[in-house]
Formats: C-alpha cells, sequence, structure tokens
C-alpha cells in the first residue's frame, strides 16, 4: 500500500486551548488511556461499580476471539440508571431533557416528569402484551414521545429498534419484517422546514399484509386525540392513563436493548444489537471523559434518535449520568441560518455534538452569523459521522470556538457497531487536522494490509481494532454469520471496513470504506440499496450506484441506469425513477445524478465495477483492471 502524501503534508498541529484544560475532568488523557490497557477487566469494572445492578456480575468478561461477553451474571435494566437513579433522589427536579421545536416552541422535562410518563407508557405497553425480548419498531419525529418510546420499551425488556424518520416505506417494511415487530410506534407526523412531513400513510404501506404486525401505537401531533382507522390501531395517549409506578423488568446484562439497522455490503440492512449492560458503561463513559460532559452541562446533541448517535448521546448515556441535554426537532438552519447560534446563547450551551456537514453548511453562510452571538459557553464541538475536513476544522475553531478563547473542535471516529467514541482527540490533546485522533480508552486500534500486519507509518491500510470493549455489537440480529466474518479475517482483530493512515504521532486519520458503503452527509447507504431500489422499477434492468465527492455532503449518489427494452432514455423517466428511489429509501438515499448508460462495466465474474465508474466520473486513477470484462 502506498503512502498518500498530499494526505499527510498538510497536517497542522494545535494546541488544546488552556481553559478546556483547566476545566477537563480527565487532565491526563493518556495515563486513563494506559490504565485502560493495562488491566482492562479492572478498569471496565471499575466503571460498572457507578451504576446500579440488581445482581452483581460473575466475571467482568469472556471472549473466543469473536464472541464476546461483559459483565457476565450481571442483572439490571438500563432505566433504573437513566431513570430511577435521580427520579428516586434529591435529582428529581433536575432537568433531563430541553426541546425546542423549529416554531420556537419549547419543552422542559425533568428527570421526575420523565420517570413518570416512562412508567405509565411502559404500563401502557404491558396492557398491549408487550414483554420481554418483543420487537418494537419506533418510526418517530425527533421529540420527547419518541424519547419516552424508547425508555418504555427498555422498561419492559422489550428490544426497540428505531427507524429514522426519514427513510421510506421499503426500508421500513424490511426493518420490520427482519425484526418481526410485534408493535410499531409512530408519529403522526414530523415537521422539517416549516412543513408538516406525514409519517402515519409511510407506516400503513409498510404494514400494509405485515401480518407480525399485531398493534400501531400512533402519537398524534398537536393534540391528544386520535381516532383508530383500524383494530390494530391505539392513539398513545390513552397508553398513558396508567400508573406511574412500572417496576422495571430485570434484564441479565447481555439481553439485547436495541437493534439498529444499518447498511452493510447487501442490499439487506444489518441488525446491528446493543446490550443492557456493557452499553450503558461504555457509552457512560466516553460521555464523561471523552466530551468531558458533567451534570454541570448542557449538552446539545444534533443527531437524530434514529441514529446510533442518538440513541447513544441523546438518549442513553446522559440520562445515565445525569445530564442535562437539549435536542430539537427539525432543520438546524430553519427558519433562520443563524438559528443554532441563537440557541447557544440563549441556554449557554457548553458541550456540543454535531456532524461535519453541518459545519460546512455554517462556513458556507458565513462567520458573520456565529460572530452576532456570544457563543463563549461552549467548551467542546464534537464532530463525528465523516471525515472533518481541515478547512472545516480551521473555520470552526475560529468562528464557533473563539480560535481557542473559549472552546475547542475536536473530531472523533466510530460506527453503529461501537456505540460510543473509538477514536478521537481527547479535549486536553493537541488537534492534529485531518486526522480523526487517537485511540481512545479501552481500544486498541492498528492499520494493516490484507494479510493483517501492520502497515509503515503514513501508509494506507484497513483500520481495525484488536478485541472488544463493553459497548460493542454482540451479534447482527437474525445473521449471526454476518457478525462474525468481521471478526474472522484477521485473527483476534474487528475489521472496521474503513481505510485509514497512522501518522507518526499514533493519530490516525480515516478516509473512508473500503466496501460498496456510501456516506451521505454522514448517514451510511449501501451500493446495493439504491441499486435494489431503482431495479424494482419495472423500466430498469440493471442499475450500479457510486459515491462522488460534494462539498456540502461529503458524498452525493450517483446512479447508472441500463434501461429494458422497449424503454427509452428521456428527462421524465429520469425523474420518475429518482422519485422511486426517494419514496423506496427515503430522502437521504435520493440519487443526485442519474445517468443512462448501455452497458455497464463488468468484472469476469460478473460484478459490477463501481471502482471503475467512480474513478472515470472523479477523474481518478483507474487502477488495476485486469478482471474487467472488456
Ligand atoms: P455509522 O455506522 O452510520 O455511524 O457510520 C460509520 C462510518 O462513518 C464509519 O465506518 C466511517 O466510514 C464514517 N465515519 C464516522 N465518523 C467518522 C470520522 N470522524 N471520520 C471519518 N469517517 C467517519
Amino acid at each position: 500500500m502506498s503512502t498518500t502524501p498530499e494526505l499527510i503534508s498538510p497536517t497542522f498541529h494545535y494546541d488544546s486551548p488552556a481553559i478546556v484544560q483547566r476545566e477537563a475532568g480527565v487532565k491526563d488523557y493518556m495515563a486513563e488511556y494506559e490504565r485502560s490497557i493495562a488491566d482492562p477487566d479492572a478498569f471496565w469494572a471499575a466503571e460498572a461499580a457507578n451504576f446500579t445492578w440488581t445482581r452483581k456480575w460473575d466475571k467482568v468478561r469472556e471472549w473466543d476471539g469473536v464472541h464476546h461477553k461483559w459483565f457476565v451474571g450481571g442483572k439490571t435494566n438500563i432505566t433504573l440508571n437513566a431513570l430511577d437513579r435521580h427520579a428516586k433522589s434529591d435529582r428529581f427536579n433536575r432537568v433531563a431533557y430541553i426541546w425546542l421545536g423549529e416554531d420556537g416552541s419549547e419543552r422542559v422535562v425533568t428527570y421526575g416528569q420523565l420517570y413518570r410518563m416512562v412508567c405509565r407508557f411502559a404500563n401502557g405497553l404491558r396492557s398491549l402484551g408487550v414483554g420481554k425480548g418483543d420487537r418494537v419498531v419506533i418510526y418517530m419525529p425527533l421529540t420527547i414521545e419518541g424519547v419516552v418510546s424508547m425508555l418504555a420499551c427498555a422498561r419492559v425488556g422489550a428490544i426497540h429498534s428505531v427507524v429514522y424518520a426519514g427513510l421510506g416505506h421499503t426500508a421500513l417494511r424490511d426493518r420490520i419484517t427482519d425484526a418481526e415487530a410485534k408493535v410499531v410506534i409512530a408519529g403522526e407526523s414530523g415537521v422539517r422546514r416549516g412543513k408538516p412531513v406525514p409519517l402515519k400513510p409511510i407506516v400503513d404501506e409498510a404494514i400494509d399484509g405485515l401480518e407480525c404486525v399485531q398493534h400501531v401505537v400512533v402519537v398524534p401531533r398537536g393534540t391528544e386525540k386520535y381516532e383508530p382507522k383500524s383494530a390494530r390501531e391505539v392513539n398513545y395517549f390513552e397508553l398513558l392513563k396508567f400508573s406511574s409506578e412500572c417496576p422495571a423488568q430485570e434484564m441479565d446484562a447481555e439481553d439485547p436493548l436495541f437493534i439498529l439497522y444499518t447498511s452493510g455490503t447487501t442490499g439487506r440492512p444489518k441488525g446491528v444489537v446493543h446490550v443492557h449492560g456493557g452499553y450503558m458503561v461504555g457509552t457512560t463513559y466516553h460521555l464523561r471523559t471523552f466530551f468531558d460532559v458533567n451534570p454541570r452541562d448542557l449538552f446539545w446533541c444534533t443527531s437524530d434518535i434514529g441514529w446510533v448517535v442518538g440513541n447513544s448521546y441523546i438518549v442513553y448515556a446522559p440520562l445515565c449520568a445525569g445530564v442535562t441535554t437539549l435536542f430539537r426537532e427539525g432543520a438546524i438552519d430553519w427558519p433562520d441560518p443563524g438559528v443554532a447560534w441563537k440557541i447557544v446563547e440563549r441556554y449557554g450551551v457548553t458541550k456540543m455534538f454535531t456532524a461535519p456537514t453541518a459545519i460546512r453548511m455554517f462556513m458556507r453562510y458565513g462567520e458573520e452569523l456565529p460572530s452576532a452571538h456570544d457563543l463563549t459557553s461552549l467548551r467542546v464541538i464534537a464532530c463525528a459521522g465523516e471525515p472533518l475536513n481541515p478547512e472545516a476544522w480551521h473555520w470552526a475553531q475560529t468562528y464557533l470556538a473563539g480560535d481557542g478563547k473559549w472552546g475547542y473542535v475536536v473530531d472523533n471516529w466510530w460506527q453503529t457497531e461501537l456505540a460510543a467514541p473509538t477514536l478521537g482527540t481527547p479535549v486536553t490533546m493537541p488537534y492534529r487536522t485531518g486526522k480523526a485522533g487517537i485511540p481512545l480508552a479501552g481500544v486498541v486500534a492498528d492499520v494493516v494490509d490484507a494479510d493483517g500486519k501492520p502497515v509503515g507509518v503514513n501508509e494506507r491500510g484497513r483500520l481495525v481494532l484488536r478485541g472488544p470493549f463493553p459497548h460493542m455489537m454482540r451479534t447482527a440480529w437474525g445473521d449471526a454469520a454476518r457478525y462474525e466474518r468481521d471478526w474472522q479475517q484477521i485473527e483476534g482483530a474487528y475489521v472496521t471496513g474503513d481505510v485509514a493512515i497512522k501518522d507518526e504521532h499514533g493519530y490516525i486519520a480515516v478516509l473512508g470504506r473500503a466496501d460498496d458503503v456510501l456516506n451521505v452527509a454522514g448517514h451510511r447507504i449501501g451500493t446495493a440499496e439504491v441499486e435494489s431500489a431503482l431495479v424494482s422499477h419495472p423500466a430498469v434492468g440493471e442499475a450500479a450506484a457510486i459515491g462522488i465527492p460534494d462539498q456540502l455532503r461529503g458524498e452525493v449518489i450517483k446512479v447508472f441506469v441500463l434501461l429494458r427494452s422497449g424503454h427509452n432514455p428521456s428527462d421524465a423517466l429520469s425523474a420518475a425513477l429518482i422519485e422511486h428511489v426517494r419514496r423506496e429509501l427515503g430522502p437521504i438515499a435520493t440519487p443526485s445524478h442519474l445517468e443512462f448508460v448501455t452497458a455497464l462495466p463488468k468484472t469476469r465474474s460478473g460484478k459490477i465495477m463501481r471502482r471503475y465508474l467512480k474513478a472515470k466520473e472523479t477523474g481518478q486513477e483507474i487502477g488495476d483492471i485486469s478482471t474487467l470484462e472488456q
């Protein structure tokens, strides 16, 4: 593998601002890291001891090189830690959430109130026969009710699977079917850019004829009234009329908490399974030590409960830590492009978690917007989801963090499979532009060649993690082999699917995926998903999808379409096909460009050579095409 000088040379070194270092909870991150690696069992046992367990574990870790278990024999329920610990103490009146709507509406929910809402709804779910191990799909806008739904499932031991409410009906149906969900909790509508986004019709289409779904709990919008449209529909508010006490179902540390579907290399979504015990311990640990969030902070996470960032850092970790979290439905630049900075100033946000695509958008709007507000409360702005380009980092560090006078912008890398930051720049350490950072506590990361041997400094290779940590995925729902494959390619290591470079300081730059997965505005989309959506249209014979670089969104999707005989290329057909993908998969997977072709480049074994299409499209070197059928 070769060095890539253009990616290495512009690295710029920036010291952690003095004020951030002074206030940081962990002053010496390397000492913390060394401790976590020297004796992982003792390290994670000490962390786990901060939580409520109804039975202590017998053994910290079991690992056979592929499967891992943590806090074996331990019993708890994550909601005992997320809710009871605060609601049943003198923290019961502490604010858990500040929720904001695009129209300026605000809801403040204390830990005591959240506890009661969750218990009521958990009793409501029990009245529908939902119990331990049942799967519940949640298709909701980013609202308090969405969070309550997740926690209520966890309370009764059901396994939730939140499906991002921007995904289309086929994507939703595939997930409901794969999880064999007994109940779907659905918002009637969401709001984006001032307009209502109807969700219920998408759910109706997704569950049409699906027998596994016994009930659809509908959350009406702007009213508590809802007339069920069929025998299986129930009004969410009818299910709140139960007792505000609901004993938590005792769960094994290894019992599944949720399934979150993500895109892999096949058309079928991958159901990543996370569990009650290790997930709770690990995600909460990194909130405190990496994001440096403590109960005195106001933490704003701009993600959505449909993504792993929202599961971990809007819901579970901040609640387990007893923190106040702000979240907001809708577009971050609506109704005006400066609204984010108004919010930071008005509420005094201290720590923020956002995505590079948002930073690039803010940069495009110009520094006048943040400069018109007092952002001096902001100590840490952490970004994840895709590479944080040096220009975007510079801009954010200058205009959002006052060039270090008050804050620090840091990158962090992880995946749905990993549940929490895995590589990152700790807030007390120097930033190196273009690099996500160093392996975080509990993580041994390496950049290797195809045989698993470490490549040299500044050489490209595959990013692998040597050994598990408590909050890593346990399996792929209904497809254990798919999970096992990621651990079986290189002995003792998990293959992340990303390509990376490690520099002489041990900082790692993550360059992108090694497989056929696209990253559009920080969201994973499989080329196979887009292609199968296209091929499901009667005019399409074959299709290939590639990602092409985009200044704002990181990557956008371009598709190449081979029509079936009897169909002719036209602008109208192109628009219809793009709309078809949007309906099937949702707005985030909508192709930006479509080209009709008369042939697709294929290998001799018949596989579409996307790499060839991509290289031609972006003007890169085509590389080895010896397997291309001429
Ligand atoms: P997801 O599972 O949807 O969170 O997507 C995870 C993928 O996003 C990773 O495998 C990377 O390809 C990419 N990614 C996430 N964070 C970063 C980052 N900080 N730098 C570069 N790529 C990232």
